[in-house]
């Protein structure tokens, strides 16, 4: 048994990275093991953009068999397994393995703390930097893990690493964890936004910063697309 969000299966698109705006069948597995908050520069707090599976985790129950009924409801070839922190999950290798059965090209999002080995096509990494750990309590401040992205890395799997941008200074960490790890490709800067307008003020100067020096910038297509909406 897995345990999911209430709307544990849907259709959308695909909405930061690599693959953006490709159409995807969404498997949302619920539990975190991180709690990320990030301040503003007006003082506010925002917290993660999947409460409902990180902060306050929807214990939905669902079998392996559940899950790919759910899947083969639509004609669509890729599958992103996300979550909350989807390697916290030890049936997530059989997940993937039956789905790679049905020739589905699998995406799974994590915040690379963990490792198990899997099967998936395609690893989205989004290590969590200092600045997603203001007000968080300490059980849920996890360091960057450099031997869990490494192993990653060396996997067969491809993979993107793809940093949540809150502030100017977030580009010197994500600059060292870089040089630490010798990686040089795949980068993405995101900008920390759940809301159009937050991302309508960011997306500017993240681009900038990304263009400087090098990387990849990701935008969020589906909150431009549809704001802060629950995806079903
Ligand atoms: S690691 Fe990701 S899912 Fe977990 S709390 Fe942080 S943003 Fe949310």
């Amino acid at each position: 048994m897995l345990q999911m969000t209430k709307d544990f299966v849907f259709h959308t698109i695909q909405g930061e990275g690599k693959y953006v705006g490709v159409p995807s069948v969404f498997i949302r597995l619920s539990g975190c093991n991180m709690r990320c908050k990030w301040l503003n520069s007006d003082g506010s707090v925002t917290l993660c953009d999947t409460p409902y599976s990180s902060h306050h985790p929807e214990k939905d129950m669902k079998s392996l068999a559940e899950i790919l009924q759910a899947v083969d409801r639509y004609n669509t070839e890729h599958v992103v397994i996300s979550g909350g922190e989807p390697f916290l999950q030890e049936e997530l290798p059989q997940l993937v393995q039956d789905l790679k059965k049905k020739q589905k090209f699998i995406t799974i999002e994590t915040n690379a703390t963990i490792y198990q080995e899997t099967q998936a096509d395609f690893i989205s990494m989004s290590p969590k930097l200092n600045s997603s750990m203001h007000q968080v309590e300490k059980a849920f401040q996890l360091p960057v893990s450099q031997e869990v992205i490494a192993k990653f890395i060396q996997s067969e799997a491809d993979w993107q690493l793809k940093f949540v941008v809150n502030q100017r200074e977030d580009v010197e960490e994500i600059a060292e964890i870089c040089r630490q790890l010798g990686v040089e490709k795949n980068i993405f800067l995101m900008p920390q936004a759940i809301r159009k307008q937050e991302l309508e003020e960011r997306s500017q100067w993240v681009a900038e910063l990304a263009r400087e020096r090098g990387w990849q910038y990701a935008d969020r297509l589906h909150i431009r697309l549809w704001g802060a909406k629950r995806a079903k």
